[in-house]
């Protein structure tokens, strides 16, 4: 199965961590990445940890000479696509730059794919274009409607590839929609590195536990939930690493979508108890009000990956917090550090 995978967005948090995982495969490792979000500090990370060099190509995929240079340079089998934007509020202030960003990179890449015929591709998409769930846990089948610009993008995209593989046999196309990643990879070396205030809610506590910040917020604790604070499905970074290279592994001709989640929730309080026992760090917060747009819960019905990937996220919340801290604490100040 190894050969050559161009991972957009590969020095991303995401990606840098399924770059470890692939290279820990034997596959080659291509990484596209214009380093809007990232650090060229991640790729050597990647590689320190490995023993093995991703190829590192710093392109901007809506520049789709640039893109097409790296198709020319590189033999690449399969394509695993992170780049993007995915700042919720930004994308509310900014719909124009996410709409341009997340489609044109989408479509430079599937036009350079179709011309180099590559058909093989997993997208990373996300469970925010469940929007407010009408059911609880979320199964692949249930109603999207995403409530803004950002998720409207992914839905956007997923619909392009579900099109794109309906008029063409030879397209396999997986969308993954990723519940709530969180965690770092154990050596502590390689993990989340947010640029300016964190907008969710780990990197934030870990901030706080490290001093980097004073008190977090806790946004609503009258949500109908069991501590009335928000519920979410934690999945651990690595977890979703792995459940990439389970559905490369299995991708099957056409268009297919899964959840990638554990099934598990967790409240904000659950994290700040929790990362509190894993630092031996007080989180101090307060409570204020909701967040505009917050949902109360979101859980994935994860059964679809399970049966047809063979794959399973089954590290705890105890274990993501102590991977993000041990990250944290060791560079405070993240890659610059
Ligand atoms: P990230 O910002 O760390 O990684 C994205 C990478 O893409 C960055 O390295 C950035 O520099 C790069 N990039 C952005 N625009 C680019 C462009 N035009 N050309 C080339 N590179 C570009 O984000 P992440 O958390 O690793 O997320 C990866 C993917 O997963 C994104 O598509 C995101 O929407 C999706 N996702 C993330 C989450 C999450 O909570 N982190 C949840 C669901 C889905
Ligand atoms: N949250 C919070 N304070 C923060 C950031 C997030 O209370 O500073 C809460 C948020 O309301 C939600 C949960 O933490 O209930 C997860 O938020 P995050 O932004 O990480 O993920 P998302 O809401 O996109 O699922």
């Amino acid at each position: 199965m190894p050969g050559t995978i161009l991972v957009t967005g590969g020095a991303g948090y995401i990606g840098s961590h399924t770059c470890v995982r692939l290279l820990e495969r034997g596959f080659e490792v291509v990484v596209a990445d214009d380093l809007s979000n990232s650090s060229a500090a991640a790729v050597d990370a990647i590689a320190r940890l490995t023993g093995c060099q991703p190829s590192f190509e710093q392109v901007d995929l809506t520049d789709i000479e640039a893109l097409g240079g790296v198709f020319e340079r590189h033999a690449i089998e399969a394509v695993i696509h992170f780049a993007g934007l995915k700042a919720v509020g930004e994308s509310v202030a900014e719909p124009l730059r996410y709409y341009r960003t997340n489609l044109l990179s989408t479509f430079n890449l599937l036009d350079l794919m179709a011309r180099h015929e590559v058909f093989d591709l997993v997208f990373s998409s996300s469970a925010t274009v469940y929007g407010d769930p009408e059911q609880l846990p979320i199964p692949e089948g249930a109603a999207t409607g995403p409530t803004n610009p950002y998720g409207r993008t992914k839905l956007m995209i997923e619909d392009i590839c579900r099109d794109v593989a309906a008029a063409d046999p030879r397209w396999r196309i997986s969308l993954l929609r990723y519940f709530n990643p969180v965690g770092a990879h154990p050596s502590g070396d390689l993990g989340e590195d947010p640029r300016g205030v964190p907008n969710n809610l780990v990197p934030f506590v870990m901030q706080v536990a490290v001093g980097r910040r004073d008190q977090l917020r806790v946004f609503g604790a009258d949500w109908d939930t069991p501590d009335g604070s928000g519920v979410r499905d934690y999945i651990h970074v690595l977890d979703l690493a792995e459940g990439h290279l389970a559905a490369l592994e299995h991708i099957d001709a056409g268009c297919d979508v899964f959840n990638l989640g554990t099934g598990v929730g967790a409240s904000v309080f659950d994290v700040i108890k929790t990362t509190e026992n894993v630092s031996g760090k007080a989180v101090s917060y307060e409570v204020v009000d909701r967040r505009p747009g917050d949902i109360a819960t979101s859980l994935a019905d994860p059964s679809k990956a399970i049966r047809d990937l063979e794959w399973r996220a089954d590290r705890s919340l105890e274990v993501m917090l102590a991977d993000a801290w041990r990250w944290q604490s060791r560079h405070p100040n993240g890659f610059d550090s």
